[in-house]
């Protein structure tokens, strides 16, 4: 083994562990829960060697990043996760690699989606992402949408071709009455969950924890964790 690959094989090991044990805590059977390997800023040679350590799962947040490192991984057989915020104008080629797409917060966005998905002849999963930290009607810091909002959108994705409504994801809040409450946070989006699957029950796709939180959101009821750092090591440059 190179020495990457024994780091990378040792730190899933770790997160596999956390996984598990969090699981095991909540009564849950391990396969409730989705590990997500973010890969942003990391290259395309570590993404062979995570599907060599059996990952079926990675994330990206940039489709600059996102674009090339998928085309090199083709050949695995690999799920991509869109997780960043996306401007319109990139959802064209987003649309061509991403299987799931986790930031949906606006219909402008479902609309663009729809009509690229449609074109390529796809089918996208789509989660909305909850800002637990926005006001009524706004949008947060790095994207999401009210709670309040999450109905809307979701009968809009049900409504369009080419997308469906997935679920949820959330990123627990640094700011308002949930900074340094994960916990609090993820069972406020367990709560969102539940009102969401009344309407739209395929939408059962719950994205929440990474790193530093993965524990509390198993606790709480995710059903995919999207885990970067823990994995790959910590990243050489914001992303
Ligand atoms: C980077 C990122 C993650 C992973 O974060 P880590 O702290 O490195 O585990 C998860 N979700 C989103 C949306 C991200 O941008």
């Amino acid at each position: 083994m190179t020495d990457r690959r024994t780091e990378l094989a040792d730190n899933l090991a770790r997160v596999e562990e956390r996984i598990s044990a969090a699981c095991a805590a909540a009564g849950r059977p391990r396969e409730d829960v989705t590990l997500i390997v973010v890969t942003k800023t990391y290259p395309a040679s570590d993404v062979r060697l995570l599907a060599e350590l059996g990952v079926r799962h990675v994330a990206e947040n940039r489709d600059q990043d996102a674009a090339p490192k998928a085309a090199e991984c083709a050949d695995l057989p690999l799920t991509w996760h869109f997780v960043g915020q996306l401007q319109t104008n990139k959802v064209r080629s987003v649309a061509g690699y991403a299987d799931f797409v986790h930031s949906v917060d606006r219909t402008r966005l479902v609309t663009a989606l729809s009509a690229a998905a449609a074109k390529a002849g796809r089918t996208l999963d789509c989660l909305i992402q909850v800002a637990l930290d926005a006001e009524s009607g706004e949008r947060g810091e790095r994207g999401g949408v009210a709670s309040d909002g999450v109905t809307e959108l979701a009968d809009a994705l049900a409504a369009a071709e080419g997308v469906r409504p997935a679920g949820l994801m959330t990123v627990a809040p640094l700011v308002g009455p949930y900074a340094g409450r994960p916990r609090a946070a993820f069972d406020r989006l367990m709560e969102i969950s539940t009102g969401l699957r009344a309407a739209h029950p395929a939408a059962n796709m719950v994205s929440a924890g990474m790193s530093a939180d993965l524990d509390d959101a198993v606790a709480a009821g995710a059903t995919h964790v999207r885990v970067g750092s823990a994995v790959l090591g910590v990243r050489p440059r914001l992303g």
